[in-house]
C-alpha cells in the first residue's frame, strides 16, 4: 500500500523530467498514472517501460499525446482516462517551457509561446480537470479530485534573460489561487510546487540558450551561476522533487490548498 493506493492522476509534460519522475514515484505508491505530453511517441515509450516495471504490483500506466494549449486535446485527454479508470481523482499541470531572450529582445512570438504553454495551458488543464471532477463523487477524503500546478523559484523573483518564463510562472501562483478559492465549493483542492534549478532537458537547453544570446560563455556555467546560492549546495535532480509531488497528490494534503510549495534547496526565502 502507497499513498496514492489505486487514485488516478494526469501528469502533462511526462515524456522526460521533472513530469516523468513523478509519474513513475505516483506508480510506485501504487497510482493509476496516465502519463501525458505533446511527444506522443516519447510518452508512450515510457508509460510502456512503466507497464513493463509495474510486474503485478497494483496500479496501472495509461498514455496520451496532449498539446495543453488545446482545449479539445486536453478534454479528450481526461474523458479517456476517465472512461479507462473510472474517474480522476488529481491532475498535474507540469508541461512547461522556456526560451531566453535579453529583455530588450524579447518578442510577441516568446511571450505568445511560453505564456501559451505555462499560462494558458495552467488555466485549461485547471478548468477541464475541474469540469470532470465536479461530476465525481466525493471520496471518502470528502473531496472530488486535486489539481496540483508546477511554478518555480521564477514565480518568486523576475531573473534576468527569462522575463516571459518568470511571468508565465507567476501566473501559475496566481491561477492556483484563483482556482483554490473558485473550485473551493465543488470540494476540489488547487496546489503547486516550485522547483529551483533541476537537472533536466530543460536545463541543458536553456544552457545551450543562454549561450547562444551571450549570457554565458562555457556550458554549465549559467546553471552554477544560477544554482550559487541554493543552501543545500547543489542543483536538485528530479527525485528531490516526487516526495512532495506524492504527498500533494496524497490524502495526506487534505487540508492544503491555495499554497504553493518551494522545493528549491533554500534558493529563495520567501
Ligand atoms: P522538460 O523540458 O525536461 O520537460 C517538459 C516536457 O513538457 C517535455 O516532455 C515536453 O515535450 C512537454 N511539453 C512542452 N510543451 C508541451 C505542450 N504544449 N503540451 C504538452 N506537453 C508539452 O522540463 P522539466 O525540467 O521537466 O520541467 C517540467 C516543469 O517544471 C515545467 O513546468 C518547468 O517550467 C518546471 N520547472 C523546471 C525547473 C528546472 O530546473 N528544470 C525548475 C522550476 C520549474
Amino acid at each position: 500500500m502507497g499513498r496514492v493506493s489505486d487514485r488516478v492522476c494526469i501528469v502533462t509534460g511526462a515524456a522526460q523530467g521533472i513530469g516523468r519522475a513523478i509519474g513513475e514515484a505516483l506508480l510506485d505508491e501504487g497510482a493509476r498514472v496516465c502519463f501525458a505530453d505533446i511527444n506522443g511517441a516519447k510518452v508512450g515509450e515510457v508509460a510502456e517501460a512503466n507497464r513493463t516495471r509495474l510486474n503485478g504490483r497494483g496500479g496501472a500506466v495509461s498514455s496520451a499525446q496532449v498539446d495543453v494549449t488545446d482545449r479539445a486535446q486536453v478534454r479528450a485527454m481526461i474523458a479517456q482516462t476517465a472512461e479507462t479508470f473510472g474517474r480522476v481523482d488529481v491532475m498535474f499541470n507540469n508541461a512547461g517551457v522556456n526560451k531566453p531572450m535579453n529583455f530588450m529582445d524579447v518578442t510577441e512570438e516568446n511571450w505568445n509561446f511560453i505564456m501559451g504553454v505555462n499560462g494558458l495551458g495552467c488555466m485549461i488543464g485547471m478548468q477541464e480537470a475541474a469540469r470532470q471532477m465536479i461530476t465525481q463523487d466525493r471520496g471518502d477524503d470528502g473531496l472530488r479530485g486535486k489539481i496540483v500546478n508546477t511554478a518555480s523559484v521564477a514565480s518568486r523573483q523576475g531573473f534576468d534573460n527569462v522575463a516571459p518564463y518568470c511571468a508565465s510562472k507567476f501566473a501559475v501562483v496566481s491561477l492556483t489561487q484563483s482556482g483554490a478559492r473558485d473550485l473551493a465549493k465543488h470540494d476540489i483542492t488547487v496546489t503547486g510546487f516550485a522547483p529551483g534549478v533541476v537537472a533536466t532537458e530543460m536545463w541543458e537547453q536553456v544552457d545551450q540558450d543562454l549561450m547562444n544570446i551571450g549570457a554565458a560563455n562555457r556550458p554549465g556555467q549559467a546553471m552554477e551561476e544560477f544554482s550559487a546560492e541554493i543552501l543545500r549546495g547543489r542543483v536538485a535532480g528530479p527525485g528531490d522533487i516526487t516526495g512532495t509531488t506524492t504527498f500533494l497528490a496524497s490524502r495526506d494534503s487534505d487540508y492544503m490548498t491555495g499554497q504553493i510549495v518551494m522545493i528549491d534547496g533554500g534558493m529563495t526565502l520567501v
